[in-house]
C-alpha cells in the first residue's frame, strides 16, 4: 500500500510537470473605465527572473514584482514586444525595485517619443485639469505622462535588431524582430524547449488593434509565426490559445484586412472579422464592442494613405 501511494505521488507529479508551462502567465485586465493593461510572463532562471512586459497599472507590475520577491531572485530582464504603454509602462516600477533590469525591445520607441507618444501631451495636462474626470482617468493620465517623461525605461539598452538569443540557465529564448507590424518594430519570443510563443500585440483578442498597425508587415510576421514549430500562443490580451487557434486568427486577419484594402464597404470588411473572428469577438465580455472598433479601424487607419505612410514606413506614399 505504502509503495503504491508513493508510485502515485511521482506518477502525479510527472504528469503535473508536463502539463505546466514553465512560466507564470498574469492576465491583463481590460477594465471598462480605464486602460487596459497588457498580458506578462514571467520566466524564473536558476538565479534570476526575466519578464515579458510589464503592464500599465502599479497593480499589474506589482504581481511581477511579488513573484520575484517570493522567490527571492532579482529581476535582471525586461523583453517589452512593443513600446505600446500598456506593455512598457510598468519597466520604471521595476527598474526601481532591479535597477540592474535591462531592457530588450526594438528602437522603434525613439519614433514614437517623437510622434504618437507626444501627440496627446497638452490634451492630457488639460485632463488633468478637468474637475469633472473621474480619478481613475486621472491616474491613468498620471502614468502616461510619467512614463513619456522618463524615456530612459521605456528605450532599449539591449536593442533587437534582428533574431537574438536571451540565455536563463539551461533555456534559451530566440527574440525575433517584426518590421511594420502591430508597430514599427514587434518582438517576438519563442521559447523552443516548451513549444510557446509570446506575440505581444501581434495577436489580440477580440480584435488586431491597428492605432499604430501596418497591415502588410503584420500579416507577414503573421505567417513567419506559422511556420513556427509551436503548441502555445501567448498574446497581448486574452488568453494563451493552441497553434490551430492562432491559424484561424490569422487567415480572419488576411481576410480582414484584404477586404479593407479592397474598394468593398466598411460593412463587409466589419462582417468579414465578426464571421471568421466569431471565437475571438465571442471572447470579450461586451458584443457590442467589436463591430464599432473594426469600422474605425477600416475608415479611419486602413484607408488614411497618411496613416498607411506612416505606420508602414513608407513617407513618399500618398495614394493607396
Ligand atoms: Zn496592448
Amino acid at each position: 500500500m505504502k509503495y503504491s501511494l508513493l508510485f502515485l505521488a511521482a506518477f502525479a507529479n510527472v504528469a503535473a510537470s508536463a502539463a505546466e508551462p514553465p512560466y507564470t502567465f498574469i492576465e491583463g485586465k481590460v477594465p471598462e473605465d480605464v486602460q487596459p493593461d497588457g498580458n506578462s510572463i514571467v520566466f524564473e532562471g536558476p538565479n534570476e527572473i526575466l519578464v515579458i512586459d510589464t503592464g500599465r497599472h502599479p497593480e499589474h507590475t506589482d504581481k511581477i514584482i511579488a513573484i520575484a520577491k517570493a522567490r527571492k531572485k532579482p529581476i535582471t530582464a525586461i523583453i517589452n514586444t512593443h513600446w505600446h504603454l500598456d506593455h512598457a509602462t510598468g519597466n520604471a516600477r521595476i527598474r526601481s525595485a532591479y535597477p540592474g533590469a535591462k531592457l530588450y525591445t526594438s528602437t522603434a520607441v525613439e519614433g514614437a517619443l517623437k510622434g504618437f507618444l507626444i501627440r496627446n501631451v497638452e490634451k492630457a495636462k488639460a485632463r488633468l485639469e478637468d474637475p469633472s474626470l473621474p480619478e481613475a482617468r486621472k491616474a491613468d493620465t498620471r502614468l502616461y505622462l510619467n512614463a513619456i517623461n522618463d524615456p530612459a525605461n521605456l528605450i532599449p539598452d539591449q536593442p533587437v535588431k534582428g533574431t537574438m538569443s536571451v540565455k536563463l540557465g539551461e533555456r534559451e529564448l530566440k527574440l525575433h524582430l517584426a518590421k511594420y507590424a502591430a508597430t514599427e518594430g514587434d518582438v517576438w519570443v519563442h521559447d523552443p524547449a516548451s513549444k510557446t510563443v509570446f506575440v505581444g500585440d501581434l495577436v489580440v483578442v477580440p480584435l488586431p488593434f491597428f492605432d499604430t498597425g501596418c497591415a502588410e508587415g503584420w500579416r507577414q510576421v503573421l505567417a513567419e509565426i506559422d511556420r513556427v514549430d509551436f503548441q502555445t500562443l501567448v498574446p497581448g490580451h486574452g488568453l494563451p490559445m493552441d497553434h490551430a487557434t492562432f491559424s484561424s486568427y490569422r487567415s480572419a486577419f488576411d481576410a480582414f484586412t484584404a477586404c479593407a484594402e479592397s474598394s468593398q464597404p466598411t460593412a463587409s470588411c466589419v462582417a468579414t472579422w465578426i464571421q471568421k473572428g466569431a471565437p475571438f469577438v465571442a471572447m470579450h465580455p461586451d458584443p457590442k464592442y467589436s463591430e464599432p472598433a473594426l469600422a474605425y479601424y477600416v475608415d479611419q487607419v486602413l484607408r488614411v494613405p497618411a496613416k498607411r505612410a506612416e505606420y508602414c514606413g513608407k513617407p513618399n506614399e500618398t495614394t493607396r
